[in-house]
């Protein structure tokens, strides 16, 4: 007897998702919000075809195996053309990030060595700027109105059945996503067929994500945002009725949206939800929303209050955590049977945590005594490893973040309970030191949110001269709400020891976002560097 196995050596390429969508899910719809609101519907039968058409333009325009393809565009169905079209031509699609400064998309574009550009017409004045910084492209296909640029549906029509598309290997790359650089220079991340495949599995399963053929998704995270989560690789394989947002992403935009559309599912960062449920508030009844409607929420901690509340308003947050390194999926927060009695309490603070690992991944925490015990009070930095995690950065060879035993490591500060969940306490670059003594701030921003008169809330650490670091927070009020900085304080006393709570608290309009919609952490330890210098 031999020792290999007697089943067929299928490579897992994004071809299979694609094929099946055309014939099983061909007649099911994909709907696009334009610049102008109008809504264009189409489906995955016809954005199939598209998506080859493209790729046999792309390979008849000389674009070789491994070669770069960049996107400059909103969420909308030729996005999701572009999504299959680049690797079945055998290339690598490279989202950009639209919100980054023009002189970073530049910078990236050129590392990434992308050739040829799509671009969203509305998004040609962006496109100008990166030029300007010294962006390279050979080519642009421009995406509606065109102008004297060339058009990307001329392209389509050079698309013969003579051009004979390569045959690709799982291991081959797909797409490549930058971090954002929030921690130094932007680093690039390769996703393989066999790992998109692999995630994009897992992610559809019903304690991950959990999206199904009888959904209507609508990802509100962009596309260009570590491949919107996986989401239209999700949608597609599951055949599952997909609604983009286009460039209106307001509360009451995403609203009309969600209700005219019978949205099931939606995704994004705590930011859109937590704009989404004053817009409710606000306005009571406005919005007729699907019963039951799910929110797949990650990129920053979900805070509790916001799950209580979006429960109140009959609609379901599901939490999940993830990185540009593991494409995104690496926790997700669940209730398990044994605990669907539990006290109310018990069951919210567990929604509230990042989770556990859905299949193939798997995650530790540790500090350097070792392995954390699962104690939920000791903390350490949480490692992850599995087949959709990076295993090294395109651009850059430094091993730090990869531990010698073979883990990835986060950068994000954890601990876990008695459950197994894991809960993050902070990034390693946020914490703030005090006396000696360290200061989570995002475990003190998920309790000021839980007040009823807050918003939002960022906590970071300003240089003290007698304590090297003091907590401040910016917080953002309610419409109409009031509270004072003792009134917040004394809420956050039960739960923290004294020497954790802010020594000020400074109303603000807003919080500085990053490109992703995250508490801009940086620009406000810039704004409040000196506030406590005379202290
Ligand atoms: P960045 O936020 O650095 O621009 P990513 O989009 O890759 O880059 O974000 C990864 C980071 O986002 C994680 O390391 C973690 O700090 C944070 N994050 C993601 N999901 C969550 C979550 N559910 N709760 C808390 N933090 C999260």
């Amino acid at each position: 007897m031999t020792t290999t196995s007697c089943m067929m050596d299928v490579p897992l390429t994004i071809e299979l998702v694609l094929d099946r969508a055309e014939r099983w899910m061909g007649g099911c719809e994909v709907v696009s919000r334009r610049p102008d609101r109008s809504l264009s519907r189409t489906t995955y039968g016809a954005i199939a075809g598209r998506a080859r058409k493209l790729a046999r333009a792309l390979v008849a325009a000389g674009i070789r195996k491994g070669d770069r393809v960049a996107t400059l565009m909103w969420n909308h169905a030729e996005h999701l053309e572009a999504y299959f079209g680049i690797p079945l031509a055998g290339a690598v699609t490279h989202t950009l990030n639209l919100r980054l400064h023009p002189d970073e998309i530049a910078f990236i574009a050129n590392d990434a060595r992308d050739r040829y550009l799509i671009v969203d017409d509305v998004l040609l004045p962006l496109y100008e700027k990166v030029v300007a910084s010294g962006a390279r492209f050979e080519r642009v296909l421009v995406v509606g109105a065109h102008g004297t640029h060339e058009s990307y549906e001329a392209l389509l029509e050079t698309a013969t059945e003579q051009t004979t598309l390569p045959a690709l290997a799982e291991t081959d790359a797909l797409g490549v996503c930058y971090t954002s650089g929030t921690t130094g220079k932007p680093k690039g991340v390769v996703y393989s067929h066999r790992s998109t495949i692999l995630h994009t599995l897992v992610a559809a399963l019903p304690d991950a994500l959990g999206v199904t053929r009888a959904d209507t998704l609508l990802p509100v995270v962009p596309m260009f945002h570590v491949n919107a989560w996986g989401l239209p690789f999700i949608a597609a394989m599951s055949g599952t009725r997909l609604v983009f947002p286009g460039p209106h992403l307001d509360p009451p935009s995403l609203l009309d949206l969600m209700a005219q559309e019978r949205v099931t599912i939606a995704a994004g960062v705590p930011t859109i939800w937590l704009g989404i449920r004053e817009a409710l508030d606000g306005s009571p009844g406005k919005w007729q929303l699907q019963p039951g409607l799910r929110m797949v929420v990650g990129g920053s901690a979900a805070p509790e209050q916001l799950i209580r509340d979006f429960d109140r308003l009959g609609m379901t947050l599901i939490h999940a955590w993830g990185m540009t390194e593991t494409s995104p999926i690496g926790l997700v927060s669940r209730v398990p049977a044994h605990l669907a009695d539990a006290d109310e309490a018990v069951r919210y603070r567990l929604r509230a945590k990042q989770g556990v690992p859905p299949p193939l991944v798997d995650v530790c925490v540790r500090n350097e005594a070792g392995d954390v015990p699962a104690d939920d009070r000791t903390s350490g930095e949480l490692l992850v490893k599995g087949p959709w995690v990076a295993g090294r950065y395109a651009n850059d060879a430094t091993p730090e973040r990869w531990t010698a035993d073979g883990w990835f490591r986060t950068g994000d500060v954890a601990r876990v309970d008695e459950h197994g969940f894991v809960q993050l306490t902070d990034r390693v670059a946020d914490l703030i030191k005090s006396g000696g003594e360290w200061i989570a701030s995002q475990e003190l921003e998920n309790a000021l949110m839980g007040h009823p008169a807050v918003k939002e809330a960022a906590v970071i650490g300003v240089a003290h001269p007698k304590w090297s670091e003091r907590p401040l927070a910016a917080v953002v009020l309610k419409a109409g709400a009031q509270a004072t900085a003792a009134e917040l304080c004394a809420h956050l006393a039960p739960t923290f020891p004294k020497f954790w709570l802010p020594d000020s608290v400074v109303f603000v309009d807003a919080i500085p976002r990053t490109s992703a919609g995250k508490f801009k952490k940086t620009e406000l330890r810039e704004t409040y560097r000196d506030h406590y210098a005379k202290a």
